[in-house]
């Protein structure tokens, strides 16, 4: 069911947003991405009259107890953005401290169509990652009409996100205009591309991304690697990486991934050059090739002919999927391979390619040169994101699919 076949009017619509925005030790809201990522389907929401119950988490309470073994409801209390949210959808936004029992219902019953009521952190309770029935029917109950706008957790099968679907039938729930639109973008890329398809994947570690590689391989035209993983392919073809980062239980992985793609024409370009330094430390280094970095030296940057060869890829592709930093980005010195590639794609969507940027490291590249609006698409998910250009089936959107 789409969100704009359900009758919302008068509804107590139940939404799972993503809300878990970085906060300031003082708990000032750092970056309010996913806050006005989520506005389109409130706004929606507002417009038809429903009453709206946010659900969602902030951070990982329960992973960082207090000494006492209990919660710490002062720095994860969805109260924080209550003041921000309120501005930001001008209107007053109602709040409970539990997001189940007497309290949220009493509240959810009594809001009048178009007022917010937000409800405390979900991840307050253990059973909210194991994904309980029992809690999630008690989430249930505050609402007639269950919609899932939170990309960034659509790959946990915890109860907000998942679970409390079953206790909708299926012209009752659906995904937000956010989440759709994650979907829409990323099966743009890997369902119907236009071609040349480049993807350009950087990060630490070749394992986190064997599996959207070995994807990747049956889909792209052309695959681009950096950051540290890309060492551990220049390693499997006889290279020599000095101190860099490597993992060699996946040397012979690397080298099946590299056979793969010229069995299915897809081109892999490794950085010819990196800039390297004697030291994991943001000081000027120097640029060598990209096999035969001495013994005491390791990789942290792509280099300048790295640079300049992925431009040329990038430049001439349709679409262009990104994921992943090329080099310690973090660092000054080691910032350029990313912070040029970020430049690249700008230039190649304003010349008319498809850009989709997946998640995490890339995303704060993009938006650290502030090209947040010259690319086609940043998703809001990274981890969800992986996964679902992996291929896999992400419990979150299943749920919503299914009766
Ligand atoms: P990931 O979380 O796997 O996307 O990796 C992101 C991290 O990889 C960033 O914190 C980068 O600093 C780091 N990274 C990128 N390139 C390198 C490199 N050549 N050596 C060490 N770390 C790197």
């Amino acid at each position: 069911m789409q969100i704009e076949d359900i009758d919302l009017t008068g509804k107590r619509v139940l939404v799972r947003v993503d809300f878990n925005v970085p906060l300031s030790d003082d708990y000032k809201i750092l970056d309010d991405t996913r806050i006005a990522r989520a506005l389109p389907t409130l706004e929606y929401l507002k417009s038809n009259n429903a009453s709206i119950i946010l659900m969602s988490h902030l951070g990982r309470p329960q992973k960082k107890l207090k000494d006492d073994g209990s919660v710490n409801k002062v720095k994860f209390t969805l109260r924080h953005i209550v003041d921000h949210l309120s501005t930001v959808l001008n209107t007053e936004v109602f709040f409970t401290e539990s997001p189940f029992g007497e309290d949220a219902l009493k509240k959810s019953l009594e809001l009048k169509g178009g007022q917010v009521l937000l409800l405390e952190n979900t991840r307050f309770h253990l059973q909210e990652a194991k994904g309980d029935l029992e809690f999630a029917s008690r989430l249930a109950a505050l609402g007639d009409v269950y919609i899932n706008d939170a990309f960034g957790t659509a790959h946990r099968a915890h109860a907000s996100t998942t679970t409390i679907a079953q206790f909708f039938p299926i012209h009752r729930k659906a995904f937000g205009f956010l989440l759709r639109s994650e979907i829409e973008n990323a099966d743009r890329l890997m369902l119907s591309p236009k071609r040349p398809l480049t993807a350009i994947i950087g990060g630490a570690k070749v394992s986190d991304k064997i599996q959207l590689l070995n994807r990747l391989i049956e889909k792209v035209d052309n695959i681009l690697i950096g950051g540290g993983m890309a060492y551990t392919f220049i390693k499997a073809q006889g290279g020599s990486i000095g101190k860099s980062l490597c993992e060699d239980e996946f040397l012979e992985l690397s080298k099946e991934i590299l056979i793969k793609a010229k069995a299915n024409n897809v081109t892999i370009y490794l950085p010819a050059d990196s800039v390297v330094n004697s030291d994991f430390k943001d000081t000027e280094g120097k640029v060598v090739n990209s096999d035969s970095i001495a013994e005491n030296d390791m990789a942290l940057d792509i280099g300048p002919e790295a640079i300049d060869s992925f431009r040329k890829v990038i430049l001439k592709s349709a679409c262009i999927l990104w994921n992943g930093p090329l080099g310690v980005f973090e660092f000054k010195h080691y910032s350029k391979g990313t912070f040029s590639t970020a430049e690249s794609v700008a230039l190649a969507t304003k010349n008319g390619a498809y850009s989709l940027i997946g998640g995490g490291d890339s995303v704060s590249a993009i938006n650290q040169s502030n090209l947040t609006d010259a690319v086609s698409h940043i998703s809001t998910g990274g981890g969800a994101m992986l996964e679902y250009l992996e291929g896999k089936s992400l419990p979150g959107i299943q749920a919503i699919l299914e009766n």
